[in-house]
């Protein structure tokens, strides 16, 4: 069933859910951007629908709220360990269909990996629902439609936002009764049938490993300047560092946190002894693409990168990445062609 209410009704729902759940949505902070006078849009708890950011791409991903940037995995007290006490908390994410998609991509790392589950992401993601935001276009550099991430029917709730009411389309069977008596519409999540760039994802099966050596890498190396906005920003890199903190006032007390980490920035894959297996940038973007088009899809059947164009977005070079998966289909195709 669908609804259309208005905000103040709307919030007064948010602040029943809050009692339950902690509510995460896109939020905008003034001046918190690159630059003084940018902004930035990220993911913080929320109180009413006014303070989500529905208008705009938010630059970071609701990643940080299953996986957050920082996240200490167990107290030291001398010769003690212990685990964090862990409120059972539940959480409500406003948030797009390739973003979905993204934690469905995280769930295959964290979750569906070989015999080990991560328990730090099991406990969060046993506990979150989605609220899908639809998207009626396409903003700069999505590339949703390519990598079939532009639609989903993994939501708790579907929402549209207007100035002053939301249609909500409601499919959990929880929250169902709640919305009794409010006026019911026709209503479905909107998305997007087309975006401005298209990619084209290489096949695996014609993908040959003489790619790895190919010359085009080597126009990153001087393009890329290692700052790993690339990664933070994307939705589906979750590759973490541990870092030991002792406190002040007592050095054998402290913790151990797992923090995040990206293949583009130094010293991802430095090791003892002082070797490091990519030091040149060319062959890191050269991981990083193999790693989002080629091995996790070999691994997981669907291609890691869902196409919301975050990287795109911030790259400080103007590295384009799609541009960079429609290079490898182009050069894998031309060697199928030669070869026949
Ligand atoms: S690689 Fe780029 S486009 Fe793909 S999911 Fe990550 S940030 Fe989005
Ligand atoms: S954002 Fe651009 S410059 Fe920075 S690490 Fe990624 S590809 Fe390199």
């Amino acid at each position: 069933m669908s609804y259309e209410i208005r905000n103040n009704k709307f919030n007064s729902y948010l602040e029943k859910w809050s009692k339950d759940y902690e509510i995460y949505g896109p939020v905008r902070i003034l001046g918190g951007g690159r630059f003084s006078d940018t902004d930035n849009i990220r993911y913080e708890k929320i109180k009413n629908i006014e303070d989500i950011e529905y208008k705009e791409k938010s630059i970071f991903s609701a990643k940080e709220v299953l996986f957050p940037v920082t996240e200490t995995i167990f107290n030291i007290q001398e010769e003690r360990l212990s685990e964090p006490n862990y409120e059972n908390k539940k959480y409500l994410v406003f948030l797009r269909s390739c973003d979905i998609h993204a934690i469905d991509r995280m769930d295959n790392i964290f979750l569906k990996n070989g015999s080990f589950q991560d328990p730090y992401y099991k406990r969060r993601r046993e506990n979150t629902k989605f609220i899908l935001m639809g998207c009626n276009n396409s903003f700069e550099n999505c590339f949703c439609v390519s990598m079939e991430t532009n639609k989903t029917d993994n939501y708790s709730m579907g929402i549209k936002f207007f100035d002053d009411k939301v249609y909500i389309e409601v499919k959990d069977p929880i929250f169902q009764e709640e919305f009794k008596g409010e006026n019911e519409v026709e209503f479905t999540p909107d998305y997007v049938l087309e975006n401005h760039y298209n990619v084209t994802v290489p096949d695996v099966k014609k993908l040959d490993f003489s790619l790895f050596n190919d010359e085009m890498w080597k126009d990153y190396e001087n393009r890329c300047i290692a700052c790993g906005r690339c990664n933070f920003s994307c939705p589906t890199c979750t590759c973490f560092t541990t870092t030991d903190i002792h406190y002040k006032e007592n050095q054998d007390n402290g913790e151990r946190r797992r923090v995040w980490a990206g293949c583009q920035v130094d010293k991802f894959t430095d090791m003892a002894g002082g070797h490091s297996f990519r030091r040149d940038y060319g062959s890191r973007m050269r991981f990083k693409t193999m790693h989002k088009v080629y091995d996790f899809k070999k691994r997981f059947g669907e291609t890691m990168c869902v196409g919301c164009g975050r990287c795109d977005d911030r790259c400080p070079e103007y590295i384009s990445f799609a541009r960079c998966i429609n290079l490898v289909s182009e050069k894998v195709n031309e060697e199928n062609k030669e070869e026949k």
